[in-house]
């Protein structure tokens, strides 16, 4: 399922009643479509006052991006509102999952028999649900020992880094391609050299319809089709 706000302000009402003794108070539920993250709690910058927190400019996004289970929506929601209650309550914790968070999230999970984690691994068919088109520039890098790796590279740092591939020994060869091919949302918009192995399989099935590109430091363009 995708969440609707209805749903999802329903669903908000329920748990904080049954999860957090009805302490926080309603807050704006946004819908997004946010490829990475399943959830989000916006808030300011600024720590709550003690005693009476505002919570202006907070709200809660949930992507309808992907199509769900229902029970992974829900735990979406849960997520988030433990996020809003650390920061309402003005909980010292050391990370956004450090310590109190996760004490919080294993509470819900054994008095509710629930199973919120910290991260999300999406299924390959709930990836699938994602046909968000995008403008994916992919470097392939060949490596010396023969894997191949790929990254999906954020449009302003194609140079940056095309430079910091370029004459690498580890590499035999990289190529660039353009795709709009949505299996290519599964990875993040890079801004610098995180690659991805690269099966045989998923080569030939997502790298025969992208377009191969040409970049030389200064221009990236369309490779020209050689005639034969
Ligand atoms: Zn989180």
């Amino acid at each position: 399922m995708r969440a609707s706000l209805e749903y999802a302000i329903k669903m908000f009402g329920e748990f904080n009643r049954t999860m957090f003794d009805n302490a926080l108070p309603p807050l704006p539920i946004q819908l997004s479509n946010a490829g990475r993250s399943l959830g989000m709690f916006v808030h300011p910058r600024q720590r709550p006052q003690a005693g009476s927190p505002d919570t202006s400019g907070c709200s809660l996004r949930i992507s309808t991006r992907l199509d769900l289970p229902e029970v992974d929506v829900e735990n979406t929601i849960i997520h988030e509102m433990i996020h809003y209650y650390i920061w309402y309550f003005n909980i010292p914790d050391s990370s956004p999952h450090g310590p109190a968070f996760r004490r919080k999230m294993e509470e819900i999970n054994r008095r509710h028999n629930r199973c919120i984690s910290i991260r999300h691994k999406s299924s390959e068919e709930q990836l699938q649900s994602d046909t968000h088109h995008r403008n994916n520039y992919i470097c392939v890098q060949y490596h010396t020992d023969g894997r191949r790796t790929l990254t999906v590279c954020s449009r302003p740092f194609i140079f940056d880094l095309h430079r910091i591939l370029k004459d690498n020994p580890r590499f035999c060869r990289v190529e660039w391609y353009w795709s709009m091919d949505s299996w290519f949302n599964r990875f993040p918009l890079s801004r610098s050299a995180k690659m991805y192995l690269l099966s045989d399989a998923d080569f030939n099935a997502h790298f025969a319809t992208a377009t191969p590109c040409e970049c030389d430091g200064l221009t990236f363009n369309p490779r020209p089709r050689l005639r034969r």
